[in-house]
């Protein structure tokens, strides 16, 4: 059987891995085909899409968009038609609201005694995205905490000392651009939500009304219960079922491409299905 992953990030945005080495690294570990769905940019596609034409390895264009909702609610999207440029104009609002966010943030922790600087934190990002595991990969290495997941749980996550949330697009909003740009919107990990069955079939009802196409039935953090559960909620949506590990490199050491925690499989056949829904519509 083929193996695929339809959830992973590069350096573009939070990931350690260049896109060309998370191509490679997706190879290497024998998956099919894999989506790079960086946070609110599409800067490593061009680079991804071109190292998979190299070594034979199929690549999707994605991205990940987080819209508001509370707790937070990230938009997959895939496929880019030609018309994909049209989603640039607002990621790059998106880039605005996390440089009016960042420097704040870095403030606080200042603040707090922390001496860390905007400069280091855009250092350790490399491209456009500066993100929170960023800030966090400073206080790691300046000693102040163990680990990435550290930084968040202490500082950084929503409701800690440092924590300033930045402006987002709303859901409607977030499915809307995917579509312009012709893409397929996808609701994320849905388990991150923290919503029972029922509540989270009446969202879906609201989500697919506004154009949502499909649903992350298969996550690294899912359990086998909430993937059936969300597996059913797609099949009464008729919604497409993706899956993916989330896959960061090193900000998120214990994910493995593909496999996430060693227990998650998504097969080729749910790409096949998605690359129908495309053509068909
Ligand atoms: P930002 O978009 O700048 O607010 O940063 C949010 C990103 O941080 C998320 O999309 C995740 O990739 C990452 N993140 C959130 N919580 C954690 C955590 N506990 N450990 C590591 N990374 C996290
Ligand atoms: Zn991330
Ligand atoms: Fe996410
Ligand atoms: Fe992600």
């Amino acid at each position: 059987m083929k193996f695929i992953d339809l959830h992973t990030h590069s350096t573009a945005s939070d990931g350690s891995l260049s896109p060309e080495e998370l191509v490679r690294h997706a190879h290497d570990k024998g998956l099919a085909a894999i989506a790079v769905t960086d946070h609110d940019t599409i800067d490593g596609i061009g680079q991804a899409l071109q190292e998979g034409q190299k070594i034979d390895m199929e690549v999707i264009p994605g991205i990940e968009i987080s819209v508001d909702f509370d707790p937070e609610m990230h938009i997959l999207g895939y496929f880019f038609d030609s018309s994909y440029m049209n989603i640039e104009n607002t990621l790059e609002v998106l880039r605005k609201n996390r440089e009016e966010r960042n420097p704040r943030m870095v403030k606080k922790l200042n603040e707090m005694g922390f001496d860390i600087s905007m400069d280091e934190v855009m250092e350790q990002a490399g491209g456009r995205i500066v993100a929170r595991p960023h800030i966090a990969r400073v206080m790691m290495k300046k000693g102040y905490v163990e680990s990435v997941s550290e930084a968040f749980e202490k500082y950084l996550s929503a409701g800690k000392p440092a924590y300033i949330k930045r402006k987002m697009l709303s859901p409607e909003e977030g499915i809307k651009e995917i579509i312009k740009a012709g893409g397929l919107p996808v609701l994320a990990h849905p388990i991150y939500l923290e919503l029972d069955f029922k509540s989270l079939d009446k969202l879906l009802e609201y989500l697919v009304d506004k154009g949502l196409k499909g649903i992350e039935a298969h996550y690294v953090d899912n359990s086998e219960e909430e993937t059936q559960n969300l597996l059913k909620l797609a099949d009464k949506h008729k919604l497409l079922v993706t899956g993916g590990s989330d896959f960061h490199g090193s900000f998120k050491p214990n994910i493995e491409i593909g496999v996430g925690f060693g227990n998650l499989h998504v097969p080729y056949e749910l790409l096949e299905r998605m690359k129908r829904y495309s053509v068909d519509t």
